[in-house]
């Protein structure tokens, strides 16, 4: 049996949230090292919500899910990018703590 297309929409919804929390946190490193850290820590930290990608409904089904869980994923992504920036691992001169 064949199915239908689905993905798991936290991963659209974590990206879009780190890039909404980045100019707020300046002194972060943002490279894609970083920021692939902080979206693997954010989403292993939120269950997974799997959305259908197959015709139009999609978008709106997406928007009542962002309202729904908006409060989760910001939580899971401000502390991902707090634990991440708080590592220094790949040769940043300055630690914050
Ligand atoms: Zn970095």
């Amino acid at each position: 049996m064949s199915h239908l297309p689905f993905k798991n929409y936290m991963e659209d919804a974590v990206e879009h949230m780190l890039n909404r929390l980045a100019p707020e946190y300046p002194e972060a490193c943002m490279c894609d090292r970083c920021r692939t850290d902080m979206m693997m820590i954010a989403l292993n930290n939120l269950p997974p919500r799997y959305v259908s990608t197959h015709k139009g409904d999609v978008l709106q089904r997406a928007m009542g899910m962002e309202l729904q869980y908006e409060v989760e994923i910001l939580t899971e992504v401000m502390r991902a990018i707090r634990i991440v920036s708080g590592q220094p691992h790949h040769g940043r001169n300055e630690e914050g703590l």
